[in-house]
């Protein structure tokens, strides 16, 4: 009886912390529709809320814990989650090798540098990074890299290819960012964007333990549908899911799960026509 009462106690918490963060989340960060529901629970009373409208799975930002974790990060933290320099090296062969060494080229979320170090290594003379967190932006200047602090500063219709590796998922509103990189691209420029896939079997499997869901400062997850849906939303066109990349040499299992769309990440590249 008593653990029944204990259960029933147990519930209706719960349900008590989900309204209360529904209500903190109030509407979908990207098409803000009012009928979001919890997705995942996780610790202390935190969730995940998912929106059947555009597909996305989101967490209501904590401004202070997102502001100290800007204001603080260092190089070296950046550095031990960073894309491993094999993967940089084939998405360079795969989508950039065959770009002039002039043209523009622009990291957006550059964090700690390494892939605006490789594209300067490998020759190319005009890189842009754009780093939110100042302390990481002053560190790349240091390094004589060239850094901006938000996509506003930068010209209309100017650049050739934007990356945006492991960027979107940190992004308090994505639509406006992706808008913003609509508007510097050249005609016939593109984006090149790799996010976690909140329909990996990894999400599947370990729900709210699993680590992309974890990270603080990672707040929208989206599957392919949702991100082309998106991008088609803000003008992009031709966006496509590039299955090639990452998995062909490095990880073979992981690229016939790439083939299901079932891997941890999305990569997908889209243009400006
Ligand atoms: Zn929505």
């Amino acid at each position: 009886m008593a653990e029944k009462e204990e259960l029933h106690s147990r519930t209706i918490c719960a349900s008590t912390r989900a309204v209360n963060h529904l209500f903190a989340a109030n509407s979908c960060p990207l098409c803000k529709g009012y009928q979001i529901h919890p997705a995942y629970r996780g610790r202390k009373g935190s969730f995940l809320f998912r929106c059947p409208v555009c597909g996305i799975i989101f967490k209501v930002p904590n401004c202070i814990e997102l502001s100290n974790y800007y204001s603080l990060i260092l190089a070296k933290d950046i550095k031990a989650e960073s894309t491993p320099l094999e993967v940089v090296s084939e998405i360079y062969k795969k989508v950039l090798s065959q770009l002039s060494r002039d043209c523009l080229i622009v990291d957006f979320g550059c964090g700690a540098g390494h892939f605006l170090e490789f594209l300067a290594d490998a020759g190319y003379r005009n890189i842009i990074g754009v780093e939110r967190s100042l302390r990481l932006a002053i560190h790349l200047r240091n390094k004589g890299l060239e850094v901006r602090e938000n996509l506003l500063q930068i010209e209309d219709g100017s650049v050739d290819v934007v990356l945006a590796i492991e960027v979107l998922e940190h992004l308090e509103d994505p639509k406006s960012a992706l808008a913003e990189i609509h508007r510097i691209l050249k005609r016939s420029g593109s984006i090149l964007i790799t996010t976690p896939n909140q329909k990996s079997i990894k999400a599947k499997v370990l729900r709210w333990r699993w680590k992309e869901f974890r990270r603080p400062s990672h707040l929208i997850f989206f599957d392919r549908n949702s991100l082309k849906r998106l991008l088609e939303e803000v003008g992009f066109s031709r966006a496509r899911g590039l299955k090639d990349i990452y998995y062909t040499r490095y990880r073979p299992i992981e690229f016939c799960l790439n083939l299901l769309g079932l891997t941890g990440n999305i990569r997908f590249l889209a243009f400006k026509d």
